[in-house]
């Protein structure tokens, strides 16, 4: 037995067989061999198999995503297949006598960063295919497990850390838990936990060295413990707070279908936080009133292209067409910072959370944004479609997004495309947006509240830094004023305010929101049960 204690990201039980995702970088040393013969062979083998399970991929994806989102496993295919890569790597091996390993991921980094530095974009953009064909080849040398898709049964996920991007990917069907050994409690990824509904854990001192792919362990959210390897005892004291936990989300179900209203008679909203199109399921089973948040810019992760303006229609249309009649207000890109995409071509900056990100991006290079507004503009013709735009900090940010805007609908005017007029408003997560939000309400027609990102600008604290978690206090009295002082605000001008970031799903401080005048809240599915029942408890 095992056990460590790490930060808690989400509280809840979870048992089950580790998966190991460790870095290759980690894990592929420099080893003098002596038969090179027999080291081509090894290397033979593990790019068959590479290209077995690349092909079996690519069939699995035409069939869940269609052809287009599926050629990336035949570009990796035929990129394995390069000669120049494949001599560079029989070179190493034979000329320096060293293991595959070593040569196929000192090649695959040569090979990224050749392309990297490359002008065109598409070529740029080619860097993390080599860096992601040779991480599975050298996964494959290793004997090492290639992901979770490959998992027979739900796994808990043990990593040094997880960036969102490969958080998107997962199955989330797959997953059990997360255990990290770095990562902040308030990154994307954390936040991608809390909707997945899984408990997960961060900062956990554990020794990836030590952890093998198989071992059992128990991650429990609410002491922040795992325990590896439990004994007998243990297993069954996590089996029985597992059970309580099923009854308590059966007790939960009796308040589907019930509003969110006080004892009093207030009502409130209360929204559920996306980040992709399945979740969309988890926002029904939990019976939400709507979508707050549709973290868009989850839509362009985990790939190697920008989704195209079609793609991204028919991922809105369909969202709006699953919730029917029901508010979907969808965040146009909010990317950068730790939500990163190599082939944005991003230059890297000394501090990401402050630079080139979110709108600035957007108005900077408006080509892309107009593709989204284009394809969220198009898919408002299918239902209840809100659009929100990120991290804006002046009234100039918002006039340049409505000329845009403006463009955007003569352009489909002109093509004879249909489209309804959809509410507009702004995410208020900077200082500045709540200083000036009494000008932005006579703008736009709502606003929602991002907490996590005003807490990091409020406190001055980065909230991917997981030394000052103990620092980032989003109860902060100056952060409560400003969620007065902007609900305040939007009611002068008649317009409603909510809040979207995590705090809105604290259940200490849903009284206070309520009393502030707080329209809406927008959280985690996993919590609309749990703030409705405190709600209708409320006087
Ligand atoms: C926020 O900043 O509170 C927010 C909801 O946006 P994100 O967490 O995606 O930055
Ligand atoms: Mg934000």
């Amino acid at each position: 037995m095992i056990e460590f204690i790490g930060k808690s990201v989400y509280k809840g039980i979870a048992m089950g067989k580790v998966l190991v995702m460790g870095k290759e970088e980690d894990i592929v040393k420099r080893e003098k061999i002596e038969d090179t013969n027999a080291e081509l062979l090894r290397l033979g083998n593990a790019i068959k198999k590479s290209q077995k399970q690349l092909q079996d991929l690519y069939e699995k994806a035409v069939k869940e995503v269609g052809e287009a989102s599926a050629a990336i496993f035949e570009v990796h295919q035929m990129m394995m297949e390069d000669e120049d890569y494949l001599d560079a790597i029989h070179n190493m091996i034979c000329n320096e006598n060293v293991n595959a390993e070593f040569a196929v991921a000192t090649t695959g980094d040569n090979f990224s960063d050749m392309f990297a530095a490359m002008d065109d974009d598409y070529m740029k953009a080619r860097a993390a295919d080599v860096r992601d064909i040779s991480g599975r080849i050298v996964r494959n040398l290793l004997g090492r497990e290639q992901n979770v898709m490959s998992q027979p049964e739900p796994v808990v996920i043990v990593a040094d850390d997880l960036s969102p991007s490969e958080t998107v990917q997962m199955d989330k069907e797959k997953i059990l838990a997360f255990v990290t050994v770095h990562g902040s409690t308030n990154s994307h990824t954390a936040i991608l936990a809390r909707m997945m509904n899984i408990p997960a854990l961060v900062g956990v001192p554990v020794d990836l060295g030590k952890i093998r792919t198989g071992m059992v362990a128990i991650v429990d959210g609410t002491s922040a413990k795992v325990i590896f390897e439990p004994s007998a005892q243990e297993c069954l004291t996590a089996v029985n707070k597992i059970k309580e936990q099923e009854e308590q989300a059966k007790l939960l179900e009796t308040l589907k279908g019930k509003e969110n209203i006080t004892k009093s008679g207030k009502k409130i909203n209360l929204y559920a936080n996306i980040g992709s199109v399945s979740d969309v399921g988890y926002v029904l089973e939990n019976d939400a009133g709507g979508i707050g948040l549709f973290r868009s810019e989850f839509l362009y992760l985990g790939r190697d292209s920008f989704p195209s303006e079609e793609e991204q229609f028919q991922a809105y249309k369909q969202v709006a067409q699953t919730m029917a009649n029901k508010k979907v207000i969808i965040r146009t890109l909010d990317i950068g910072a730790d939500k990163q995409a190599d082939y944005f071509g991003l230059e890297k900056e000394d501090n990401p959370a402050m630079g080139y990100r979110a709108i600035r991006i957007c108005l900077k290079q408006q080509d892309i944004f107009k593709a989204q507004l284009r394809a969220l503009f198009r898919a408002t013709a299918y239902g209840k479609i809100s659009i929100m735009y990120p991290m804006i900090t002046a009234v100039s940010e918002v006039e340049q997004i409505y000329k845009i805007a403006g463009e955007v609908k003569r352009e489909l005017d002109e093509a004879g495309i249909i489209y309804q007029e959809p509410e507009q408003g702004i995410m208020i997560e900077t200082p500045a947006a709540v200083l000036i939000s009494d000008e932005l309400a006579k703008l736009v027609d709502f606003f929602s509240i991002g907490t996590n990102d005003l807490t990091q600008y409020t406190l001055a604290i980065d909230r991917q830094n997981s030394k000052l978690d103990e620092f980032y206090d989003p109860h902060h009295p100056a952060i409560l004023k400003m969620i007065q002082m902007v609900v305040d605000n939007a009611h002068k001008e008649g317009k409603w305010a909510g809040i979207c970031g995590e705090l809105g799903a604290d259940m200490e401080l849903v009284k206070t929101f309520v009393q502030m005048g707080v329209d809406e809240l927008s959280v985690a599915p996993s919590m609309i049960l749990k703030l409705r029942q405190i709600i209708r408890e409320m006087d």
